[in-house]
């Protein structure tokens, strides 16, 4: 069985071609630049053949799934014999709202509803939907899962999700906490429950995906209970460019005194903030660790500022957590820095954590790095959203 994975954003395609039950990657490939005036690029690996950035047609998305298709049916990278071979769509869609507690086959009514969250993720929903539509029209007898960034947190507990804001706000424009990365999140607590012989609803974790964006998730029972992100991706612990929780007068401030407008703060905040806006030099960690190693203090400063906000929420949800089976590091930072990983665990000496150093330098592999005095276990997992969403998809269709 053949599961194609979609990732749409405003302007490009994402997609993976999985094959079940090896859960194989036969294909990977990455549309960008769509519908812009110079053109679209098309980035490809199928069949051990390759190309980068090729020009491609695909001035908006309908188009950027034929090429995909195309491509992988004829020519060099070729690895279908028909688009026809395609038994399922998977889509990542950023946002379900309060409606979407798990994955969904896509109908009418779940467009509608999706259409219906767009107000909450204006820059994300419509270009799910766009890839989503693409994948109707290009095979209309396929069918098409949704996978929700938001729906492992709808079991957030209403004191942990409501802001203490006026309650007319929640009801008239559904301003609450919703939590976001929750394939990542609900994987590698799947990953470790398998890892460890148990029943997902056996194990209570605290797991930290720290990559460009990042957030923290506390488990329960195999149950997300409390996350960082909050209505937005800006909530929570210091990334690339997102400053995470921030004093929400710092807004009305900026606006009063640098004349700024609403739109120009949600920029500074989204894009020009967090390790990038302290240290001016980078949103990549792996800069931010070379310019503090060469003796730049603001690099220091601002490794210390984001792993000690990562620190705080582990501390809170390990206190929180009637008992924490592990600390789970995972996406891009998580995974592969030792380094982060070391401060983190550095500032919250009080729990108890200690990392056996030797583990700790592993990459790429799921593993237990502390050592046997850590009071919690520490672990590494890879995370994998493109497979959990075949996986995702692949169970919607067997139900
Ligand atoms: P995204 O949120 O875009 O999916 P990723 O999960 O891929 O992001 O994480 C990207 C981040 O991971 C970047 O800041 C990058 O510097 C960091 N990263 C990747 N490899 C390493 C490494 N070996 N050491 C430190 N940071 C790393």
């Amino acid at each position: 069985m053949y599961i194609m994975v979609i990732n749409c954003g405003s302007s490009s395609l994402k997609f993976q071609l999985i094959s079940f039950p090896e859960e194989t990657v036969i294909a990977k490939g990455l549309i960008e630049r769509i519908g812009q005036e110079d053109g679209a690029q098309f980035t490809l690996t199928a069949g051990g053949e390759n190309f980068t950035k090729q020009p491609v047609d695909a001035p908006d998305h309908t188009k950027a799934v034929t090429a995909a298709l195309e491509a992988l049916t004829a020519g060099d990278c070729a690895v279908l014999k028909s688009k026809d071979e395609i038994n399922a769509f998977g889509h990542r869609v950023v946002h379900g709202g309060e409606k979407f507690t798990h994955s969904v086959i896509i109908d009418d009514e779940v467009l509608e509803c999706i259409e219906e969250c767009s107000p909450l993720a204006p820059l994300h929903n419509p270009a799910n939907l766009a890839g989503i539509y693409a994948c109707q029209t290009a095979l209309s007898d396929v069918p098409n899962v949704a996978d929700f960034d938001t729906a492992f947190h709808q079991t957030i507990p209403k004191h942990a999700f409501y802001y203490a804001i006026p309650y007319e706000y929640y009801e008239k424009d559904h301003i609450r906490r919703y939590g976001f990365h929750s394939t990542s999140h609900k994987f590698v607590t799947e990953a470790f429950a398998e890892k460890n012989g148990k029943k997902v609803d056996e194990v209570s974790v605290v797991t930290c995906h720290i990559g460009n964006g990042s957030s923290l998730t506390a488990v329960e029972n195999g149950k997300s209970v409390d996350t960082t992100m909050g209505f937005t991706p800006l909530a929570g612990v210091v990334m690339g460019t997102r400053c995470g929780d921030i004093d929400p007068a710092i807004v009305f401030y900026l606006m009063e005194n640098e004349n700024m407008t609403a739109k120009d703060v949600d920029v500074l905040l989204n894009k020009e903030s967090g390790l990038l806006g302290f240290s001016g030099i980078s949103s990549d960690m792996r800069d931010i660790l070379e310019a503090s190693e060469n003796g730049n203090e603001r690099a220091e400063i601002s490794l210390k500022i984001c792993a000690y906000s990562i620190a705080k929420y582990i501390g809170t949800y390990v206190a929180l957590l009637p008992k924490t089976d592990a600390i789970i590091f995972t996406a891009g930072i998580g995974e592969n820095s030792h380094e982060i990983r070391k401060m983190i665990c550095g500032y919250l000496k009080g729990l108890g954590l200690s990392l056996d150093a030797e583990k700790n330098m592993t990459r790429g592999k799921a593993c237990c790095v502390s050592d046997d005095n850590s009071s919690v276990p520490i672990w590494i997992i890879p995370t994998n959203e493109e497979l959990a969403i075949a996986r995702e998809t692949r169970n919607e269709l067997s139900e």
